[in-house]
């Protein structure tokens, strides 16, 4: 891979690239322009790429936020069970 141009902003093909490379495997010379560049930052997060809306949609992604969910279930029924136990013992 050709080396980038220190100091000049990613063009639509390298966000492209970086959107939709899997996490952790982004080109380190993109990935170190971004880190250090808000401008691409804010590009990144507002494009409505393509690649980005691929890989949401990928059912891969579910289990973890399925896990997630059933995580704050349980905390939330936590919270209630103990609510439910501090009036009864305040009544009781
Ligand atoms: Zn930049």
């Amino acid at each position: 891979m050709e080396s980038r141009e220190a100091g000049r902003c990613l063009d639509q093909v390298e966000l492209r690239a970086l959107a939709g490379a899997q996490p952790g495997q982004a080109p380190p010379d993109l990935a170190l322009h971004v880190a250090g560049c808000t401008s691409c930052q804010a590009r990144l997060l507002a494009a409505d790429l393509p690649e980005r809306q691929a890989r949401a949609a990928r059912p891969a992604g579910l289990p973890r936020s399925l896990g997630a969910l059933l995580a704050r279930a349980l905390l939330v029924l936590a919270a209630i069970l103990l609510a439910l136990y501090s009036i009864q013992r305040l009544l009781g």
